[in-house]
């Protein structure tokens, strides 16, 4: 059989300088190569024939760079890779078809029995069922740190430890992490810095600009920003992407390339949509800090939070999703509170269009969730004063019960 050559594109921009928002339009696409199209088409393979016995031994020495095998990755997935990658300053990413499938990858792969991880206590609760129910039974020895650590990582660290994990600000309760301090003393020990920035998007914070060794986002969340399909992504230096990429090899990770076309759809309004979670969130915020129902908010970008410093220094900007601790309220009142809210609804996940809120506990590890009062909002695109108005009145009714 005679095929023609296909060679595929890099996907990288050439002007890799341009503004952010700029650059949102310019990353992972490739024209040329598809008939002047302006998005890089959806692949649907898995098998892939090749027009003699030498092009199929050389595809095998090059399975990662050329189309092999459908599990290997296609134009669509590899365009998304490249996208993200080139957004946050790194080497080259790898896809997965979770925010969760990444990590647990990326945990695994630097990661051997008998070894050290160290991972932040208020950790995306999977992250911690991963820790304890796999890497535990694998006998890793898993250590959760104190959120607001910082430069007393230096004591936690053993001649066995592996990798060290960082959220910054942590999930559910946006502690910042100063990851300077942290990659500074890891280096000195060849730990490698892995940092989940899904909160930030790569549009408001680079992790490996800062010296972290992988960057991964649930794409999931901001990304995708739509709520309706799922995606990792593992963004790498030129150390860490072959460990990396094997171990996601090994495990077989694949993702339908409908979902990276979706995550490339993202990346084009992902400017837009942060500008609006970003303001509405910060107006939102201010305005419960002033409720006398809220004891207190969880949201770096507020003066008077305790990571304030560290994200005006290392971060360009802060997404919609923050907590808040109300004073007292028993059960039957916060079921009041949340039942009848118009605009908020009820749900895992967050990132997209729509505005959520759900109650958590402030340590992942406590499993009974209404004992405390506190909940994440993340805040959607509506307009924000129809937001307020809607908590206000679940604030209202917070108190007549
Ligand atoms: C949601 C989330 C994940 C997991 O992502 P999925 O795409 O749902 O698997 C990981 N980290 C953080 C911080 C998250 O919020």
């Amino acid at each position: 059989m005679q095929l023609r050559a296909n060679p595929v594109p890099s996907f990288i921009h050439s002007e890799s300088e341009l503004q952010m928002e700029t650059l949102l339009g310019k990353v992972g696409r490739a024209s040329d190569y598809y008939h002047g199209a302006v998005n890089v088409p959806v692949f649907h393979t898995s098998t892939v024939v090749f027009p003699s016995l030498k092009a199929f031994q050389d595809s095998e020495k090059n399975s990662f760079e050329t189309l092999c095998y459908g599990r290997l990755g296609n134009p669509t997935t590899w365009a998304f890779e490249a996208a993200i990658a080139q957004l946050e300053g790194g080497y080259k990413g790898i896809i997965a078809p979770s925010g969760l499938m990444i990590i647990t990858t990326v945990l695994l792969a630097f990661t051997k029995a008998g070894q050290h991880v160290l991972i932040p206590e208020s950790v995306y609760g999977g992250v911690r069922r991963f820790c304890e129910n796999v890497l535990s039974e694998l006998n890793i020895s898993v250590e959760f740190y104190p959120n607001s650590i910082n430069s007393k990582m230096k004591e936690l660290i053993r001649p066995n430890t592996s990798l060290i994990y960082v959220e910054t600000p942590t999930s559910i309760d946006f502690k910042m992490t100063d990851l300077p301090a942290i990659t500074r003393i890891a280096k000195k020990s060849n730990i490698p810095v892995i940092v989940d920035n899904t909160w930030a998007t790569p549009l408001y914070y680079q992790p490996l600009r800062h010296g972290a060794d992988v960057s991964i986002h649930s794409a999931t969340k901001y990304i995708l920003g739509h709520s309706d399909a799922l995606l990792g992504i593992a963004v790498c230096n030129q150390k860490t992407w072959p460990i990396v990429k094997k171990m996601s090899y090994f495990l077989g990770v694949s993702v339908n390339s409908d979902d990276a076309f979706l995550g490339l759809r993202g990346i084009r309004t992902l400017g837009i949509r942060m500008q609006r979670h970003q303001s509405s969130a910060l107006k939102i915020a201010k305005w419960l800090q002033k409720q006398p129902e809220v004891a207190r908010v969880y949201y770096p970008a507020l003066q008077e939070d305790t990571g304030y410093r560290l994200w005006k220094r290392d971060f360009t900007g802060a997404s919609g999703r923050f907590s808040i601790q109300l004073k007292k309220a028993n059960y039957d009142s916060i079921a009041s509170l949340l039942n009848q809210l118009q605009h908020f609804s009820l749900g895992f996940s967050w990132g997209g269009f729509e505005s959520m809120i759900v109650p958590v506990h402030l340590n992942s590890s406590k499993k009974n969730l209404l004992q405390e009062t506190t909940f994440c909002l993340s805040i959607g695109l509506e307009d924000p004063e129809d937001l307020i108005e809607d908590l206000a009145k679940g604030l209202r009714r917070l108190k007549m019960r």
